[in-house]
């Protein structure tokens, strides 16, 4: 089959490999489409260390099942979306209700060998899949992995119908957050963020979208009687984004960290501990959020189609790797449909 090989910094080479063949319990799913995510694009251009040579990536993807294992075999032919964690199931933290923090836990496209969505089959654990309704795109289906990220991230926030919110970030996972927090009835929800497009996105979708470079805590304390929001999220997690985040949140409030742009901040504590502020960090989804994400998908409780900016081929993907690494193409979602 082809896939995309990851062999170094800025070095993506679509190749021949050896398809996946599914095992016991297992499902080989014919790849529809693979959103390019944030954490592939840090992978691709060697600014994460988390992508070792010879790595298929891609984890956000839907397709149809070739076949399937066991009682699973009647799925065969089925539309899904597939999340892509595969935790031990066995640990003190899965079996305490939080597989997505196991730490023996695989991820499709990040350590799962030469196996990610960036090819043209991968093999999956049964229960990782979930049916798309008739009518939803493949590209929406692949939209379910960072709007389950962004589902968890609202959870942790606590944030209720009619109180304000700060997002910082208009990427894919800071729109999905806004998404979510709409169709909860959370706002208004103000968003900070650099590239104008990103902007006029936000904007477009309900947020009081605001340029990074505006007094965003000025702003947001205004509009809430000087108060600050009762929690933030940061979904781009460098050191100014965390200073805003935490400016912009109330005494004893809390600041959600989905990004990972930096690996280390400098910290302010004078603006952490007299306020009794709290920075907690939101990671993945836990495997009733993937499903809650599927279901406002397919129900259209979410529309994620406007985040879909731009689709390529596996033959065109490392020309639209490079373009988002470089910064050149703004697009907020790019999909590979193999
Ligand atoms: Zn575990």
């Amino acid at each position: 089959m082809r896939a995309l090989v990851w062999h170094g910094p800025h070095d993506l080479k679509l190749e021949e490999i050896q398809a996946p063949r599914a095992g016991a319990g297992e499902a080989l799913v014919k790849v529809s489409a693979v959103g390019i995510c944030g954490s592939d694009i840090h992978g691709y251009s060697g600014a994460s260390g988390r992508r070792t040579p010879g790595t298929v990536m891609g984890h956000e993807l839907s397709g149809t099942v070739e076949e399937a294992d066991g009682a699973a075999s009647q799925h065969t032919g089925q539309r899904v979306a597939v999340n892509p964690l595969t935790p031990d199931g066995t640990c003190a933290y899965c079996q305490q209700g939080m597989p997505h923090l196991c730490p023996n836990r695989r991820v499709l496209g990040v350590n799962m060998g030469a196996a990610g969505a960036f090819a043209e089959y991968v093999v999956i654990g049964v229960d990782n899949l979930i049916p798309l309704a008739d009518g939803i795109s493949d590209a929406e289906g692949a939209m379910a992995e960072p709007l389950a990220v962004a589902v968890r991230a609202v959870n942790i926030s606590g944030l209720q119908a009619g109180e304000p919110t700060l997002i910082l970030g208009a990427g894919t996972i800071g729109l999905c957050v806004l998404l979510v927090c709409r169709s909860r009835g959370i706002g208004p929800v103000f968003m900070s963020e650099r590239i104008p497009h990103r902007i006029e996105m936000a904007r477009s979708l309900g947020a009081e979208a605001l340029s990074a470079d505006d007094d965003i805590t000025g702003r947001v304390l205004d509009a809430n009687g000087g108060l600050g929001v009762s929690c933030s999220l940061d979904a781009v997690g460098a050191g100014p984004t965390i200073r805003q985040g935490l400016m912009a949140t109330r005494r004893a409030g809390k600041l959600v960290l989905v990004g990972l742009a930096q690996p280390s901040v400098d910290l302010a504590l004078y603006e952490l501990v007299p306020q009794e502020r709290v920075i907690t960090g939101s990671y993945a989804y836990r495997p009733e959020e993937y499903r809650e994400a599927v279901r406002l998908i397919n129900e259209r409780a979410v529309d994620v189609r406007p985040l879909l900016e731009r689709t390529v081929s596996l033959d065109d993907a490392p020309d639209a790797f490079e373009a988002l690494a470089t910064g050149e193409d703004p697009s907020v979602k790019v999909m590979v449909e193999p």
